[in-house]
């Protein structure tokens, strides 16, 4: 029997007006042509199972319809009518959580990898430690696909960077007190960018608090259908950077970064944690975003050493390009930023991607549970790579690193670097010439 249990903002819902003008900015209605896996197929859908017009179980289910949603949010940019469709799609997931039945393999990749491991840093760096055994004995074709796939995307090694609970700035008196949220995937595979990002943020004058209590931002909770579990996690995170007093909360993983953004719609059960939470979301920046703001003096740096003929040296002196990060882009709006500070050190060896706003099939854990779909974007946004001729690519997101990475080895181009902003700046700012660099 059909189900209808009240979970969908029906007049976020009908703001779809049915145009169309977004389906030629989804990445899985550019692959399958299929209305269903179109923006607009899904708010029709969403609002079908809404009024109990469709069935969550059995043949005619639109639950595989709503999971090759990336959440990419490109239709949200691309929609004149504002449709809120994040919102209406973690609501909508949230639902489907609570009342579809799933197969084995994807109750035990959503429950217990997805929502287990990967948000805790010491479990996921405990769980990856056999799976980096197993990669390197190169047996991972053996494993369930869903396995062996996400044993493609780790990195050769785990970090092992250890951050400090505060780290002052280069110069006093500090211009401010700047809190870092460090994610739960980031400290185990992105430790050195973490590193990179506090030592830009002292280099422009600023103290780094790196609370040790901060826990997952959420994102991977609120994106697959859990958001009483992200709830949770929200709140704590706010109480934890509340208490730690700081002027801005830096996120440096597009993901993370959204999810922080919208607290005050997570949190908006109770006024008073409502009036918390958006105090708290007017103190968030992406990093990118944040660097626009602070980093004007780094900037004229690189347009000093440009203007004296300065490059990178090798490898990172090729043609180099930035991909967007979806929650960056769509999520956060923001595209110029990240794209300036890549064009300010590479000069004219920068080139535009193309489609590069098109996500490339990672979006969180989407990339495990839709290893089909995620690779056909893959494919997708290497062969714009290719074409471009870039050696190098800069993005802010850990899981846009490692899918375009292994993308990118799948296709024989693994001389192709793909570096987070963070990491592509610090290494610029050590090269600069010394006299350029010190003022
Ligand atoms: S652009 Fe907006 S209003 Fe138009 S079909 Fe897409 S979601 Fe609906
Ligand atoms: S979030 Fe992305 S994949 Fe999902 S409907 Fe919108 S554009 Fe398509």
């Amino acid at each position: 029997m059909a189900l209808s249990s009240h979970f969908l903002d029906e007049d976020k819902a009908l703001a779809c007006v049915h145009c169309g003008l977004c389906l030629g900015s989804c990445p899985t209605y550019l692959e399958t042509g299929n209305e269903n896996d179109s923006p607009r197929g899904r708010v029709y859908l969403m609002r079908s199972i809404e009024n109990g017009r469709l069935s969550l179980n059995g043949s005619h289910s639109p639950v595989s319809h709503m999971d090759r949603c990336l959440g990419c949010r490109a239709c949200e940019t691309a929609c004149p009518s504002g449709v809120a469709y994040g919102q209406l799609l973690e609501a909508t997931r949230d639902h489907i959580e609570r009342h579809a039945r799933r197969p084995w393999y994807q109750r035990l990749l959503r429950r217990w990898l997805i929502e287990k491991i990967f948000p805790f840093p010491t479990r996921f760096r405990w769980a990856a430690l056999p799976a980096m055994a197993v990669k390197r004995m190169d047996i991972a074709s053996l494993l369930p696909r869903f396995l062996s796939e996400a044993m493609e995307l780790l990195p050769d090694k785990l970090s092992r960077v250890r951050l400090p609970a505060l780290a002052p700035s280069h110069t006093q008196p500090a211009r401010g007190r700047v809190g870092l949220l460090t994610g739960c995937v980031m400290p185990v595979l992105f430790g050195k960018t973490h590193q990179s990002t506090i030592q830009l943020i002292q280099a422009l004058g600023f103290d780094v608090v790196i609370p040790s209590q901060q826990r997952c931002c959420g994102a991977l909770h609120a994106h697959s259908g859990k958001l009483a579990e992200a709830r949770e996690l929200a709140q704590h995170n706010l109480q934890v950077f509340e208490q730690a007093d700081c002027d801005v909360v830096l996120a440096n993983a597009a993901g993370c970064g959204s999810t922080l953004k919208e607290y005050d719609h997570l949190l908006s059960q109770d006024p008073v944690v409502w009036e918390r939470a958006s105090q708290f979301v007017a103190k968030v920046r992406d990093f990118s975003e944040w660097m626009e703001q602070q980093g004007a003096s780094l900037r004229e740096r690189f347009a000093s050493a440009h203007a004296q003929g300065w490059s990178l040296p090798e490898p990172f002196n090729g043609l180099t390009t930035f991909h967007d990060a979806c929650h960056l882009a769509h999520a956060q709006g923001i595209t110029m930023p990240p794209r300036q500070w890549v064009q300010a050190v590479a000069g004219p060896h920068y080139v535009e991607l193309n489609e590069a706003d098109i996500c490339c099939g990672s979006a969180g854990s989407y990339n495990l549970t839709e290893p089909e779909m995620a690779a056909r974007l893959q494919l997708r946004k290497t062969s714009h790579i290719r074409q471009s001729k870039a050696s190098l690519v800069i993005t802010t997101n850990p899981g846009c690193i490692l899918q375009i990475q292994s993308g990118l080895k799948k296709e024989g181009l693994s001389s192709v670097r793909v570096m987070h902003l963070a990491d592509y700046l610090e290494m610029a700012l050590r090269h600069l010439p010394s006299e350029i660099a010190r003022r």
